[in-house]
């Protein structure tokens, strides 16, 4: 070892979902929206005038925060924006989770989580969820140091009822509970009706999945004012232009297309729906998911197989082979073309193994 090294920070990194170089694949791997972002945003490009570029952006990012404020029906001052929701709740956990008691989350869930609260030294304990996968509430009634967690949950794309997060949040007045809502536009219940009734709840969501602009990075939390406030603090403490130009108008320019976001949300839908059937008569089964994926487990074939047959078929999904899951495999929805692609190639393959 060398002298220097007891110094550094030494963390795990979180390891992203594949971004092959072909683009000849299907693509189903990593959650993104399999269609593209709003004719909005491309008025939007073509207006970019490159001067601009010269300055600093605006660092309270007001043109962005104002349009998702509008877009939400809430007030300016409730809103904090980040580079990605990534960034936002790495923020959350710098601002809000500073206890010596451990924070919670569930056992199987984003698996971020544990990376920031390692590399941010933040003591925590996973919850395990039940044999259906859902969260149980008396796991949240002990002392904490804070608490969070998707609404869909990632990977199982499980829906908690609202009662059952208000609950945890009315329970938790010592902590600040983030809701991590990344995929709550595909079937979910925001507690984004909550944030007036408690101080102590954070809303966090992201234009990467639903509003197809996973590239440009912008995410957003939602809360009262007083804990944008302190986000906002800690950030201008780290880094006081995080969104560049580009995103801050690009995403304000997205939110206000609410047609074409509600018409691309329900083509995501319907074809979860579709695919849902086709999986259940191939011998799949699986949670019933609210988001833009599906975490389907076969009866015979082991899903490192499948995942690797269809990685030689040029189909991408995502496989963790970690404790509990280890025999599914999580399936982003794409286009209902692609989706046939997929179910006539699992078709094919199991009908040659049977
Ligand atoms: C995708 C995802 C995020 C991060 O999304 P960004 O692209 O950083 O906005 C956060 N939480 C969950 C559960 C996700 O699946």
């Amino acid at each position: 070892m060398k002298a220097w090294e007891a110094n550094i920070r030494k963390v795990v990194p979180y390891v992203p979902g594949e971004q092959p170089k072909d683009t000849n694949i299907i693509k189903l791997n990593t959650n993104e929206n399999p269609y593209p972002p709003s004719k909005y945003v491309e008025d939007a490009v073509k207006a970019t005038d490159i001067e601009h570029l010269r300055l600093y952006p605006d660092p309270t990012m007001d043109h962005l925060v104002s349009a998702i404020a509008a877009n939400c029906g809430i007030r300016k001052e409730n809103v904090f924006v980040g580079v990605g929701s990534d960034d936002v709740i790495a923020m959350c956990f710098l601002t809000f989770f500073n206890s010596d008691k451990p924070i919670f989350f569930p056992d199987i869930t984003y698996s971020f989580y544990d990376v920031w609260a390692d590399m941010l030294k933040i003591p925590y304990e996973t919850k395990a969820l039940d044999d259906n996968f859902h969260m149980v509430l008396e796991d949240y009634q002990q002392e904490n140091g804070g608490i969070i967690f998707p609404n869909p949950n990632a990977p199982t794309g499980l829906l908690e009822d609202l009662s059952l997060v208000e609950e945890i949040v009315a329970q938790n007045p010592a902590s600040i509970v983030i809701v991590d809502e990344a995929y709550v536009d595909f079937g979910g219940k925001s507690a984004l009706s909550l944030i007036d009734k408690y101080d102590n709840l954070l809303v966090v969501q992201t234009f990467s999945k639903s509003r197809s602009m996973a590239g440009m990075r912008i995410g957003f939390a939602m809360g009262n004012s007083e804990l944008i406030q302190y986000l906002n603090d800690v950030k201008y403490s780290f880094n006081s232009y995080t969104l560049n130009d580009t995103a801050i108008r690009f995403g304000a320019a997205a939110v206000k297309d609410k047609e074409y976001f509600q018409e691309t949300v329900e083509k995501i839908v319907n074809t979860r729906e579709w695919t849902k059937k086709e999986l259940q008569t191939l011998g799949f089964s699986f949670p019933d998911s609210k988001a833009n994926f599906i975490f389907a487990t076969h009866k015979t074939i082991p899903a490192e197989e499948l995942f690797q047959a269809l990685r030689q078929a040029k189909i991408f999904v995502r496989y963790f082979k970690k404790p509990r899951i280890d025999n599914y495999l999580r399936i982003t929805i794409g286009t209902q073309q692609e989706m046939e692609q997929f179910i006539r190639f699992l078709r094919e393959y199991i009908r040659q193994k049977i």
